[in-house]
C-alpha cells in the first residue's frame, strides 16, 4: 500500500489555477469573439475550450510583448525583413509568458 499525503501540494494548486486562467483571456479573441477575462468558446458559442485559440494566443502577445526576434514594439505585428506575419515569433510568446509571471 502507498501513502498518499492528505491534501494536494499548494504547487499544484497554484498550476492548476494557472492553466484556468491563461493570460491569453486578457486580449479579446480574433476567433471566437471572446471578449476579455472570458474563456474561448467553440464558434458557435455553445461550448467552453480549457485553452485560448493560437490567434488569440497571437494577439496577447503581440499586444503585450516585444519581440526579440523581429524587434517590434508591443501592438506592432511580427514581419519577417518587412514582410508582415500573420501569426508571432515564437519567442514573443516566451516574452509574453515571462511579463504575465
Ligand atoms: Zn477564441
Ligand atoms: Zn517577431
Amino acid at each position: 500500500m502507498t501513502r498518499r499525503p492528505a491534501a494536494p501540494m499548494p504547487d499544484s494548486i497554484r498550476h492548476l489555477l494557472r492553466a484556468a486562467q491563461h493570460p491569453a483571456r486578457a486580449v479579446d479573441c480574433p476567433h471566437c469573439g471572446a471578449l476579455d477575462r472570458r474563456p474561448c468558446t467553440t464558434v458557435s458559442g455553445r461550448h467552453l475550450l480549457p485553452q485560448p485559440h493560437p490567434g488569440r494566443i497571437s494577439a496577447w502577445a503581440r499586444a503585450t510583448a516585444c519581440c526579440p526576434q523581429c524587434q517590434v514594439e508591443p501592438g506592432t505585428p511580427c514581419h519577417d525583413e518587412g514582410r508582415a506575419r500573420t501569426t508571432v515569433h515564437a519567442r514573443r510568446y516566451q516574452e509574453a509568458e515571462a511579463t504575465a509571471a
